[in-house]
């Protein structure tokens, strides 16, 4: 018998093992094993077992032996194995760490390893000599290799040890993480069955101990099972009273497994009931149309598209009562749950204690109770981020990625997956039903609905009374030369300020900072405040009058006067929020005013206090970073500014149009959200481009056009797939070298193949240095997923060989976001 087994570490592929003889009944796929991996000992998963015929025998006896099988239950199931496959396959990562994510880290860890002498060994060794000196280190007292190595100082042990193991002289023992023994439990108590006592009996007992008799009436009374600690503490009770009680046989006290719920934020935790809406024509076609594909249990995918505010987020609440109905569990995306403590809360107050919670926020005994539960079955709604979408579903029937197009699904290292596209995967697999929604939607997913790959279902219009805000586009070109200043204000934008204020409606302004943020500068040379480590500037932080780079989190106190030419003092060039908050202060001495941006939100619940006040409607003003334009359901919202639209617009990435404009929908779409129309204010210097008008006038239609139509001229995704390669090295020259070689192999190899694929590049990285490394990149382009794909794996293999050094490192990705 072979088994394949995956080991969690960056390795490529999985590694073959026999089993010996005791172990073949309990092996099965999905089990985790203990395994010998070099000079080591390391859990892994089978991921498939072969009976091997007897001519190939000898196939065996070459492989090392699995050691031992740590679980009855099945780890990882079938579908989740198919699904690690295709996504180390599809982000050309290794399977091992596509695995990773799926495992939670107690049952990916062995304790480390010790070594005993075998009592039933029977080698004898010279006296003095290595083994037996071994041998005799370990006879009372078991040891890792380590204690071993410093025990026997500059001798060559390793080895030796090795082979006192394999001829069983020694033996190895470890404290494996077994997966019921990391489950916590708790004492309960409760009626014996069978046994009952007599009206006279209890009588009898009221005087000699009326505390016992207490007790044992109110379980019986309540006819329930009790926690220990609950009841002592409700009935003031002794432990000893309970004890007694048990020895008389009334009671009995068993072990349960306790899985604890993740304390949820508060502001998570003030339900709202919206069970009895009445749902919009729109939203009722969208329901059953999922409903009735749901019923087949069929493998499908939905576009469901729908401006802000549509109801998107009752259609998804539907479905998954639906699947519930059915006895399906359902999982719910969203793009960070710190962002969208409504739709959580939402989510809870529906289903309640049904619900499950996945976040990065988890500690790993939190993370590992809540992976139980949805592998148990024992909740059938999980929320979570990213990596919840290899959550262990026993029977998963439904996914639903809210906001398909944000950012925050595309994990930037490896395995850089998108969730989304995971998720349309995992649905095939497990032949489920997956929602995408979004008010923008993205590039992809929009054309794979035109291509009738997804089935598209719209919302068009707002539910409730609630209309599209108006939209004003202030030229900044216009407002500074009338103001012969750097306008960060417009006038404009102040008096609607001023309006709201009055009417005592909220405001809340966004800052696309990136990229932006206060630059030190010498105004006599020209000379930059820069990052040491990379090629970059430093961004001045006023709270604590440091400069720090966005990059590397480099951090150094502001520097006084100019490097090169002494010049004193330097200034500062660009907006940063914090002094968008100064001169909003300056403006509005009476409001209250506050700042949400990841300087902030660093100590998390300053994030969620600010979000709670704001929705108490205790700020008047709200200033933020890209954090505020999401999911954020504010009524009392009449007015968005958006200070600075075009940044992003000029950045060297095809898809940063998209970003600006989905960006810039989100944002419009917090104001005006009821009865009180809304108003936004886009403040920018290109007041033509093709975003910017699509934005005013809501269409997302036109913007996907002229967005599709530049997409095609330039043969970007999503008519063709892209996977980015990045080098990187300290040496800018071996880096830069090896970009060429590779790119020169890549051509080389395409014209062989003749296949439609295409290499840009090389060229050097947006920021040519990051953490002292230089950049180098270049990319594939091409239709066939499986060519395109067959060449990069050819590329990888390619460097592994030509490599000179390993501070070399080649990252590849596939289907970027970011430009490398
Ligand atoms: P979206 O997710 O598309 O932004 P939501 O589902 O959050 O929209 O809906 C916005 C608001 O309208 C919510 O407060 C929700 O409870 C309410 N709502 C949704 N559907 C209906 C309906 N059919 N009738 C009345 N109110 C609704
Ligand atoms: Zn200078
Ligand atoms: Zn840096």
């Amino acid at each position: 018998m072979i088994v394949d087994v995956v080991i969690f570490l960056p390795i490529e592929n999985f590694l073959s093992y026999s089993v010996p003889e005791h172990l073949q009944s309990k092996v099965s796929v999905g089990v985790r094993v203990v395994v010998p991996v070099r000079n080591s000992i390391e859990v892994g998963i089978v991921i498939d077992v072969r009976n091997v015929s007897e001519q190939k025998e000898d196939v065996t006896k070459e492989l090392k032996e699995i050691i031992d099988i740590l679980d009855k239950e099945i780890i990882v199931n079938g579908e989740m194995i198919k699904l690690c496959r295709w996504i180390s396959d599809y982000y050309i990562s290794p399977l091992g760490l596509a695995f990773q994510i799926a495992v939670p880290k107690f049952l990916r860890t062995l304790g480390k390893p010790k070594y005993i002498v075998n009592s039933e060994a029977k080698s004898e060794y010279l006296p003095g000599s290595l083994p037996q000196q071994i041998m005799e280190a370990l006879e009372n007292q078991p040891s890792e290799l380590k204690e071993l190595k410093k025990k026997f100082k500059g001798q060559e042990i390793e080895k030796e040890i090795l082979a006192l193991v394999k001829e069983g002289t020694l033996k190895l023992i470890f404290e494996p993480i077994k997966l019921r023994e990391k489950i916590k439990k708790e004492l309960w108590v409760r009626l014996k069955k069978d046994k009952t006592i007599s009206q006279e009996e209890i009588l009898v007992w009221q005087k000699k101990s009326p505390q016992q008799v207490k007790t044992y009436l109110s379980l019986l009374h309540k006819g329930e099972e009790y926690p220990l600690s609950d009841l002592l503490k409700k009935q003031q009770i002794t432990k000893s009273t309970v004890l007694s009680l048990q020895k008389k046989g009334w009671i009995e006290l068993v072990e349960k497994e306790v899985l604890r719920t993740p304390r949820l934020y508060q502001y998570i935790e003030s339900l709202e009931n919206t069970q009895d809406i009445t749902l919009t024509d729109e939203q009722e076609i969208a329901v059953k149309d999922i409903s009735n594909t749901l019923c087949q249990h069929q493998f499908k995918t939905f576009l469901l598209f729908g401006v802000t505010g549509s109801g998107k987020t009752e259609v998804y609440l539907r479905a998954i009562q639906t699947a519930m109905d059915r006895g399906y569990q359902s999982l719910f995306l969203v793009p960070e749950i710190a962002l969208t403590p409504q739709t959580v809360s939402r989510l809870y107050s529906r289903f309640k204690e049904q619900v499950a919670i996945l976040h990065s926020g988890l500690s790993d005994r939190e993370r590992f109770d809540e992976w139980i539960k949805i592998k148990e079955g024992r909740v059938s709604v999980v929320i979570g981020v990213r990596s919840a979408i290899f959550a262990p579903f026993q029977n998963l029937g439904l996914i639903i990625v809210d906001e398909e197009h944000e950012h925050t699904y595309k994990q930037e290292e490896t395995p850089r997956y998108h969730a989304r596209d995971v998720a349309v995967m995992r649905a095939q697999i497990n032949s489920a039903v997956c929602i995408l929604g979004s008010a923008t939607p993205s590039l992809e997913s929009y054309v794979h609905a035109l291509d009738s790959k997804y089935q598209l279902l719209k919302l068009p219009q707002r539910v409730a009374s609630g209309s599209l805000p108006t939209i004003h586009i202030v030229d900044l070109k216009l407002e500074t030369e009338k103001s012969s200043a750097d306008v960060i204000l417009s006038s404009i934008l102040r008096e609607k300020i001023q309006e709201k204020l009055k009417r005592h409606e909220q405001v809340m302004l966004l800052i696309n900072r990136r990229g932006f943020a206060p630059v030190m500068l010498c105004p006599s040379c020209g000379w930059i405040v820069s990052c040491p480590n990379c090629h970059t500037s430093l961004n001045y932080h006023r709270n604590d009058g440091t400069v720090r780079c966005h990059y590397c989190n480099y951090k150094q106190q502001r520097p006084i006067q100019c490097e090169e030419c002494g010049t004193t003092p330097l200034i500062l060039l660009g907006v940063g929020t914090q002094r968008i908050e100064d001169l909003l202060i300056q403006y509005f001495p009476e409001a209250s005013i506050s700042r949400m941006d990841t300087d902030v939100t660093a100590s998390k619940n300053r994030g969620y206090s600010i979000l709670k006040k704001f929705g108490e409607q205790k700020i008047d003003i709200l200033i933020g970073t890209q954090m505020i334009a999401k999911g954020h359901d504010y009524p009392n919202v009449t007015l968005v500014g958006v200070l600075n639209a075009d940044i992003g617009l000029t950045l060297p990435n095809f898809r940063s149009s998209e970003f600006v404009f989905q960006l810039l929908m989100q944002v419009a779409g917090r104001s005006g959200r009821r009865e009180i129309p809304g108003e936004v204010v886009i403040q920018t210097f290109m007041p033509g481009h093709y975003v910017i008008k699509t934005v005013q006038n809501h269409d997302y239609q036109m913007f996907i056009e002229y967005e599709l139509r530049n997409r095609r001229a330039m043969g970007y995704p999503p008519y063709n797939r892209m996977i980015q390669f990045g080098i990187e090295s300290e040496d800018e020259k071996e880096a830069r070298d090896m970009a060429y070689l590779l790119v020169r192999y890549a051509r080389n190899s395409l014209s062989q193949n003749r296949s439609e694929c295409s290499v840009l590049g090389p060229a050097s990285g947006v920021i040519r240095r990051v953490q002292n490394k230089y950049r180098w990149q270049f990319a594939l382009l091409g239709k066939a997923t499986k060519t395109i794909n067959r060449i990069a794996r050819d590329i990888n293999n390619h460097f592994q060989t030509k490599k000179t050094s390993n501070k070399l490192t080649l990252q590849i990705d596939v289907d970027p976001y970011e430009i490398y």
